[in-house]
């Protein structure tokens, strides 16, 4: 099986620790390097614990229901509508989801997709039941999309949960994305993979690589029948990254009720994770193509985000911004093993 690419380096440092009488205090610093993502990640010997639940409370002052555009009282005058080519009523309904244009879009087809009226839900209530709508409304839209015949190929679901991850409103909401090209990023996976499958005659980069980790069982979180979760090896993130593949699924159209049960009890899991461990936010994006791909299948990454006491210092700092690589406390080999436990429940 040819390589998938994952290299780790060892640098050792040394300086004298104020904390411990200025004794020597030796630092071993895991220089990481992902092949398949392009991802640069410097994994740091000490632990990143946040020692406190966040206070939620101070956003839900600033930004209350009375003056929130997704709430019942604004929502019918603030959100924006389809032109009716798209859908006669304006706006996508399911349940009590509603799917609608980003009204300070990123991209020509940007969408909005709030979960309910509910204007806030902590990490612990984010149950399959309470995501079920949000995420079956960006699939019809999807359906919509691939119906009216414009050329797109690729979709996302993305997610920022709460401000510290980018998140403008507390409300909890996904926004969608389709395009003719790939993103920068699914670019690169894309790529990978085909670059990976012209190099080796049984090369499936996306099975190899699941086959290799759960072999190795350093980062393999849980198979849930058809999704595999793992923990990367060189996170994009400060507190890691959690990765979910969808086996031999090669379009976002193969993805069945059932397979989107399965993403929404797996995500439950890992969000009672960061719920127990103090995280506030995250970044969740799930890539997928809007035609069949052999060498693209359906898969999506989760980054816990958060604010650092009493500053409320960000998470992101000069490495990540103009180094392009990840200062990363959190060990991803220990990430896993605290996950494997949520996914036993
Ligand atoms: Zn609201």
């Amino acid at each position: 099986m040819k390589d998938i690419g994952l290299t780790k380096e060892l640098t050792t440092g040394c300086y004298l620790n104020p904390f411990d009488n200025f004794q020597p205090r030796e630092i071993v610093i895991e220089e990481r390097y992902d092949e398949t993502t392009g991802v640069a990640s410097r994994i740091l010997p000490y632990r990143l614990r946040l020692g406190q639940k966040p206070d939620t409370d101070a956003y839900l002052e600033k930004s209350p229901e009375s003056l929130c555009p997704f709430c019942p009282g604004l929502f019918d005058k603030l959100t924006p509508k389809f032109t009716p080519d798209v859908v006669a009523e304006g706006k996508f309904k399911k349940g009590e989801a509603y799917l609608f244009p980003n009204a300070f879009p990123y991209d020509a087809t940007n969408t909005v997709a709030v979960f309910s009226s509910r204007h806030f839900i902590p990490l612990d209530q984010l149950t399959p039941d309470a995501m079920r709508d949000g995420f079956a409304v960006c699939r019809d839209y999807f359906y919509r999309i691939a119906e009216l015949q414009r050329g797109y190929q690729y979709c996302s679901i993305n997610w920022n949960y709460m401000p510290p991850s980018g998140g403008g409103l507390v409300h909890p909401h996904l926004q969608t994305i389709v395009g003719r090209r790939p993103t920068s990023f699914v670019r690169r996976l894309l790529a990978s993979a085909q670059n990976y499958a012209a190099a080796s005659e049984v090369g499936n980069l996306w099975r190899n690589i699941l086959v290799l980790e759960q072999e190795a069982g350093e980062r393999f979180v849980a198979s849930t029948g058809v999704i595999h979760w793992l923990t990367a090896f060189s996170p994009k993130g400060m507190a890691g990254e959690i990765d979910f593949y969808f086996k031999e699924k090669t379009s976002f159209f193969d993805l069945t009720d059932a397979n989107f049960a399965e993403l929404l009890e797996g995500l439950s899991r890992v969000f009672l994770y960061l719920y127990v461990n103090n995280y506030m936010s995250f970044n969740l994006s799930l890539y997928a193509t809007m035609t069949p791909e052999k060498n693209f299948w359906v898969q999506g990454k989760i980054v816990p985000r958060f604010e650092l006491n009493p500053l409320g210092t960000s998470d992101l700092n000069y490495f990540e911004k103009l180094h392009d690589e990840i200062i990363c406390p959190v060990v991803p080999e220990q990430l896993c093993k605290e996950l494997q436990a949520y996914f036993q429940i």
